[in-house]
């Protein structure tokens, strides 16, 4: 039997060995500052007052907030306890709140104040399984709900001490996928595979968090266990800073200049976002090392501004709901003899497999693609931290699951080396007269303009060529879009190039901060092309 393979050690280690460490939360009453002492004491009160709520192993605590340090609680008590933590996404519609919370069948929900907390209020008598809020703050707002104030449980609680063994295959985690492919998939992950998880971001092939840094959790806590890091950076010791509800530029900057932060990671759009903040603004990055950027391909214009504008270096990361989030990271191997661009070229592919992982890239016969960075399949991934099922949806998982594989929908080509590099997402396809073209290629390519902020590029139905590329694209500037056609062709065929280049204030985004190319496609249906297909 595997011993241990499970959260305790974590905690124990950051709470014995690291006690002094600090953890700053920014909360809806202002910026708080404890000690991973304080944290030890007040996630034992937390496990205690769960128990008396009726909380036992085996049940499921559901949480929706942002990230503060409560929350960061709430990802320790119940899995210690042998119970689930079940994130909930705070922005998503009610529709899918109401059906999440009860697919998860949640007994009960630690919540923030303020719009969380209305949202549960709004949809309680929807949720039948639900025995308990508590309100994760000083008091609990006036309510017929059965609300509790987080403080006050704290306070009145028995302090759990003899934390139970529990099994390494027990569920200690869930999160839904954010439901653009269709109605939100509950995923289920064991002690083991968030000890593993939080290991792997560990190791230097990956991540590599030490006690020496200061690490901004910017990746939603609702979303994929923050990628773990929350776990990842309590075992190695390091100080942490929790940005708190709805954290805009101007606060991350802030946290950042006045926490010293060394370490943070996010999706693109938020670290796009900074960089032009910091355009207009007086920012001090010079404690800041290191960014993780992941869930959409990491701009290689932006990785540049980091690095020669701050010294700031960008991991950029690959993963799923389904992998646990991060499953590679991609820098240059010891020994590549890169000259100028050439790093940003390879740090620009999704990566290296992370380590405890394996990978295949498979065409549509079922047979492995040549490693030549040209050929293209489905990438299929596999290992402790890859989940082998959805919850409680058999249809999705003989889609997805193979003999152990996890089919990942996304596209790939693999280059010699082994770096795979992500070229489309099966359904963001572009097939035209029955070739295919890259939106990822095309939105890099795009961003590479120095006018252009952000850029998304999706396929519209063609009557004679089934699908041509249109992409939408915000500025900073006056820009016209025969400039950014001109500038597509000289990296591309010209059938590549999109019919249409809209310039637009905004691209609609997702829950999780991604460019929401369902919505768009929506809203570019109709699109007219000025530009004669006939011209390819
Ligand atoms: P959603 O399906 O809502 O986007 P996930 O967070 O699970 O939820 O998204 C995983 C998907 O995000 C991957 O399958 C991939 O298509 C995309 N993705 C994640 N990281 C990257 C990356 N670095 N580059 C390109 N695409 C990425």
């Amino acid at each position: 039997m595997t011993r241990g393979q499970t959260l305790r050690p974590f905690y124990w280690r950051a709470t014995a060995l690291f006690p002094g460490q600090e953890i700053v939360s920014r909360t809806h009453a202002g910026r708080t500052h404890h000690d991973y002492a304080a944290f030890g004491d007040r996630v034992a009160r937390l496990a205690g007052a769960l128990r008396e709520l009726g909380v036992e192993a085996g049940d499921r605590v559901g949480t929706f907030g942002w990230n503060t340090h409560r929350h960061m609680e709430a990802y320790y008590a119940p899995p210690l306890l042998g119970a689930q933590m079940h994130t909930i996404n705070v922005v998503l519609p009610d529709d899918d709140v109401e059906f999440i919370v009860e697919d998860a069948a949640d007994d009960v929900l630690l919540v923030d104040p303020g719009d969380p907390f209305e949202t549960v209020e709004r949809l309680f008598d929807r949720f039948d399984s639900v025995d308990h809020v508590v309100v994760m703050g000083e008091e609990a707002p006036e309510s017929d709900l059965p609300v509790h104030a987080y403080e006050d449980l704290l306070s009145d609680a028995d302090p759990v001490e003899d934390w139970p063994d529990v099994d390494a295959d027990a569920p200690a985690g869930m999160c839904y996928t954010s439901g653009t492919t269709g109605t939100p998939k509950g995923v289920e992950y064991t002690q083991a595979m968030m000890h593993a998880h939080a290991m792997m971001v560990q190791t230097p092939s990956a991540i590599g968090i030490d006690q020496s840094d200061v690490v901004m959790h910017v990746v939603p806590m609702y979303h994929v266990n923050s990628w773990n890091f929350p776990y990842a950076a309590t075992v190695a010791g390091a100080k942490q800073v929790y940005p708190g509800p709805s954290p805009d530029t101007e606060t991350l900057a802030d946290l950042v200049e006045s926490e010293g932060v060394t370490l943070t990671a996010g999706v693109p759009t938020v670290f796009i976002d900074l960089l032009e903040y910091a355009d207009d603004h007086d920012v001090d990055f010079s404690s800041l090392e290191r960014i993780v950027v992941g869930g959409s391909a990491a701009p290689k214009g932006v990785m540049r501004r980091y690095a020669t504008e701050y010294d700031v270096t960008i991991d950029h990361a690959w993963g799923m709901t389904e992998t646990m989030s991060i499953a590679s990271v991609s820098r240059p191997k010891a020994g590549m003899d890169l000259e100028g661009d050439e790093g940003l070229d390879v740090r620009a592919k999704q990566g290296l497999l992370s380590p405890g992982l394996e990978m295949r890239v498979v065409d549509d016969d079922g047979e492995d693609v040549p490693w030549d960075g040209e050929s293209f399949g489905e990438l299929w991934v596999r290992g402790p931290t890859v989940v082998d099922e959805y919850y409680r949806r058999p249809g999705a998982n003989e889609e997805s699951f193979e003999d152990g594989w996890l089919k990942t929908g996304d596209i790939a080509t693999v280059d010699e080396e082994g770096y795979f590099e992500i070229v489309d997402r099966a359904k963001d396809v572009i097939k035209s007269g029955g070739e295919w073209i890259s939106s990822i290629r095309l939105e890099n390519a795009l961003m590479e303009h120095p006018e252009v902020v952000q850029a998304a590029v999706i396929a519209v139905p063609h009557e004679r060529w089934q699908e041509r590329p249109v992409a939408a694209v915000v500025a900073s500037g006056p820009v016209a879009e025969d400039d950014l056609r001109q500038h597509l062709a000289e990296s591309f065929p010209r059938w590549w190039l999109p019919d249409d280049v809209r310039v637009r204030d905004s691209i609609p985004k997702t829950a999780t901060g991604k460019f929401d190319k369902k919505a768009l496609r929506e809203e570019l249906e109709d699109a007219p092309t000025p530009y004669a297909p006939e011209e390819r």
